[in-house]
C-alpha cells in the first residue's frame, strides 16, 4: 500500500480497538480495488473523544469510517442522518461522509444474511429463529431476520427486560413474523430446541475460557447454530453445535460481510465500482486472526 498526498483515510472506531480485524481487511480491500484509500484503527478512551473525532471527520477527507464497541448506539444520535435500518437497530457501524455531512448505516444485519447464505446455504424465509442477547448485534440480526421474513424470532436474553425493549421496538414493523422475549434460563430450552437457526450475539465465547451461552442438550441434528463471536474459529458454542449434529458457523464470515458492505456503501452501491472482494477481505482476517492466536502473538496488529 502506497500512502501519498491524494490518500483519503478511513478508520475504525472504539475501545479498545488494537485487536480489530478491520484496519487489515479493508486495508486489503483496498489494495485489491485499487482505491488510494488508508484504513487506520482509531482509539477513541470516552465519549468527549467520540464528540471531537465525528467533527474532526466532517471536516477532514474521511470516506467514511466503522464503529464498533462501545460507541455504536451513541453514533446513532450523532449522524445526521440515518438508514431506516439502523434506526429499527438502534446502533450505526458504519458512516458515510458525504459533503460534511454523517450519514449513518447498519451493515453487521445485512452481513448476518449474507454470511448464514455463502457459509451455510440458510434463507431465514419461513424459519424459526432464536438471537442471544439483546444488545446492538442482537437489535441487527433481529431487524435483518424480519426483513428476511422469518416466521417466528424469539430474543432470549440474561437481562428479560432488555429483550421486550428490543421487541417493543420494532413492534410496528414485525409484517407476518411472531416475536417473543424471554430470560436466558431453563425457560428458553422449548424455544431453543423447536427453532431452526439459532444465533449467538452474546460476547460469551470471546476469551477462549467461556462455557456455552446455552447448553447441547438443547441443540439437535437439523438446526444451524451461528456465533457471532468470531475471535476463535470454534468456540464452546459451535463445539456444542458440532457434537449435537448441528451445522455450527463461526462469526468471521459475518465480520468479512459487514465490512465490505461498508465498503460497497463507500464506493457508491451500484455505482458500476464493483464490490468489495470478500475473499480478498476473508484471507487478510483469517491470517491476521491467525497471527493474533499464536501464542507468541502480542498484540498481532
Ligand atoms: P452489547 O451491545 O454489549 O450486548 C451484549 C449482549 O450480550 C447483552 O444483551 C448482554 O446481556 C449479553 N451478555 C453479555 N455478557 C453476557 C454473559 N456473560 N452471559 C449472557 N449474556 C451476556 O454487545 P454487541 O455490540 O451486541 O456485541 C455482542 C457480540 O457480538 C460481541 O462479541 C461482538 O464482538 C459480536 N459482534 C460480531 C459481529 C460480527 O461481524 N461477527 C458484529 C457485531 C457484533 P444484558 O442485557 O443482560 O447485559
Amino acid at each position: 500500500m502506497i500512502i501519498n498526498g491524494r490518500t483519503r483515510p478511513t478508520a475504525v472506531i472504539g475501545w479498545p480497538v488494537a485487536q480489530s480485524l478491520s484496519p487489515v481487511m479493508h486495508n486489503a480491500a483496498y489494495e485489491a480495488l485499487g482505491l488510494n484509500w488508508a484504513c487506520l484503527p482509531l482509539g477513541v478512551p470516552d465519549q468527549h473523544a467520540l464528540l471531537a473525532f465525528t467533527e474532526a471527520a466532517r471536516r477532514l477527507p474521511f470516506v467514511g469510517f466503522n464503529v464498533t464497541m462501545p460507541y455504536k448506539q451513541a453514533m446513532l444520535e450523532l449522524c445526521d442522518e440515518t438508514a431506516t435500518l439502523a434506526q429499527l437497530a438502534g446502533a450505526v457501524n458504519t458512516v458515510h461522509c458525504v459533503d460534511g455531512r454523517l450519514i449513518g448505516y447498519n451493515t453487521d444485519g445485512r452481513g448476518l444474511l449474507e454470511s448464514l447464505e455463502n457459509d451455510a446455504s440458510v434463507n431465514p424465509a419461513g424459519r424459526s429463529v432464536v438471537i442471544l442477547g439483546a444488545g446492538g448485534a442482537a437489535g441487527a440480526a433481529l431487524t435483518a431476520f424480519i426483513l428476511g421474513r422469518a416466521s417466528s424470532i424469539t430474543i432470549v436474553n440474561r437481562t428479560a427486560e432488555r429483550a421486550e425493549e428490543l421487541l417493543a421496538r420494532v413492534h410496528n414493523n414485525l409484517r407476518n413474523t411472531a416475536a417473543s422475549a424471554m430470560p436466558l434460563d431453563l425457560s428458553a430450552a422449548p424455544a431453543i430446541r423447536d427453532a431452526d437457526l439459532i444465533v449467538n450475539a452474546t460476547p460469551t465465547g470471546m476469551s477462549a475460557s467461556d462455557p456455552s451461552p446455552i447448553p447441547m442438550e438443547w441443540l439437535h441434528e437439523g438446526q444451524v447454530v451461528l456465533d457471532m463471536v468470531y475471535q476463535r474459529p470454534e468456540t464452546a458454542l459451535l463445539r456444542a453445535a458440532t457434537l449435537a449434529g448441528a451445522r455450527p458457523v463461526s462469526g468471521l464470515g459475518m465480520l468479512v460481510a459487514q465490512g465490505a458492505l461498508a465498503i460497497d456503501i463507500w464506493m457508491g452501491e451500484g455505482s458500476g465500482e464493483g464490490r468489495a472482494p470478500r475473499d480478498v477481505m476473508r484471507a487478510a482476517a483469517a491470517a491476521a486472526l491467525e497471527e493474533q492466536c499464536a501464542p507468541a502473538g502480542g498484540d498481532g496488529l
